[in-house]
Formats: C-alpha cells, sequence, structure tokens
C-alpha cells in the first residue's frame, strides 16, 4: 500500500480517531451534535481528513433516503461513521459531502493554540 500521507487540522478542539489518535477534524468543523449512529451520539462536520470510504450505499434513514459512504481511519482502518454522498430530500441537501462521526469511535481532544496571541 506504500505509505500513509495524514493531514492535520490544527485548532484548540480536535477530534481523533478512537483507536490510533490520528487526527481527523477539530471544533471549527462541527455542525451539529444532534445526530445518532449505530452507537449512540454522532457528531455532523464539514470537514474530515485522514479518512478512506467504502463505496457508496443506499440508506434509509428517518431523514429519508440518502446515499452514503461508511468512513474510516486511513492510519489503522478503524470504522469512524459514514459520509453523505447524496441526500433525495430537498432539506438534507446540506449534509451531501458532510461526514458523521460516531462520537463513541472517536476521541475529543485539547489541541494547540495558535502560537502566541496574549489575551489581556
Ligand atoms: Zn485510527
Amino acid at each position: 500500500m506504500g505509505r500513509v500521507f495524514l493531514e492535520h487540522l490544527g485548532g484548540i478542539r480536535l477530534f481523533n480517531c478512537g483507536q490510533c489518535q490520528t487526527n481527523l477534524t477539530n471544533r471549527n468543523q462541527l455542525i451539529s451534535t444532534r445526530f445518532t449512529g449505530a452507537t449512540g451520539r454522532a457528531y455532523l462536520f464539514k470537514r474530515v481528513v485522514n479518512l478512506t470510504f467504502s463505496n457508496v450505499q443506499e440508506r434509509v434513514m428517518l431523514t429519508g433516503r440518502h446515499m452514503v459512504r461508511d468512513v474510516m481511519c486511513k492510519n489503522c482502518n478503524a470504522k469512524l461513521g459514514w459520509m453523505y454522498e447524496y441526500a433525495t430530500d430537498e432539506q438534507q441537501k446540506y449534509k451531501e459531502g458532510r461526514v458523521i462521526l460516531e462520537y463513541a469511535l472517536i476521541s475529543e481532544v485539547e489541541g494547540f493554540p495558535e502560537s502566541s496571541t496574549p489575551t489581556h
């Protein structure tokens, strides 16, 4: 498979893979915490890095029919959630291209503050 290139989004609240701590996203990318996944609470993010994607599957959810891909950690291959590829319901279009991470499968950690802007 060759080398795995990993990105890091930075930020002060980070969300990492629960298995290997690879950085996935941060608080700035968080759209909503009001989702439910297979393991319970799930978060919707604008942008998530270091993922691999399964083939597109059709899934019927409470909010209608969606085409989704499962998402896995690029580093350790742990399943983390899914991505919305396509939503049939007009009201759900905002979710297209967005990623759900299941809260039980990720870890939320303190990141590194941007270099020295002292607060007076
Ligand atoms: Zn991982």
